[in-house]
């Protein structure tokens, strides 16, 4: 579900990932939030919450990434090109625009030479930038672009 959340993140989808903690305080931070949560776990679907449609749950299938992302595609209508470049995928903060002379001595030389476009995370500090960096992420996607 990791790799799932992170692709999501790519796309530019707002998602949380909850590891271990337990079901009320996701269950809870889902409505204050107005999310859908995306679970393996059987036991979140039958609450009542879910069950009466106050909250929007999808039991994920697979085991598999890919086809976890095949489902959540289908299912939420998504758009793997919505907000490219726009959230952290470590800790999903909406990225900012940096300068090239702000990310100067914080990216590798040959990066500064051939990148002009650079955002960083507010929170982590992590720089991204355009090109090979982002392809490489973003290369993952193309499987599930529709026609
Ligand atoms: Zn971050």
């Amino acid at each position: 579900m990791g790799k799932l959340a992170k692709w999501l993140r790519i796309m530019g989808y707002d998602t949380r990932f909850f590891n271990g903690t337990d079901d009320a305080d996701l269950v809870a931070t889902a409505l204050a939030e107005g999310r859908v949560i995306l679970t393996r776990d059987t036991q979140i679907m039958k609450r009542r919450v879910v069950t009466t449609g106050r909250l929007n749950a999808i039991l994920i299938k697979s085991d598999e990434p890919e086809q976890q992302m095949h489902q959540v595609i289908d299912t939420l209508d998504l758009d793997c090109q919505f907000r490219p470049f726009a959230l952290c995928l470590e800790c999903n903060q909406p990225l900012q625009e940096r300068s090239k002379q702000q990310v100067k001595d914080r990216v590798p030389p040959y990066v500064f030479q051939t990148q002009s476009q650079y955002r960083e995370c507010p929170a982590c500090h992590r720089i991204y930038w355009r090109g090979t960096h982002w392809q490489a992420m973003t290369k993952g996607l193309k499987k599930f672009m529709k026609a």
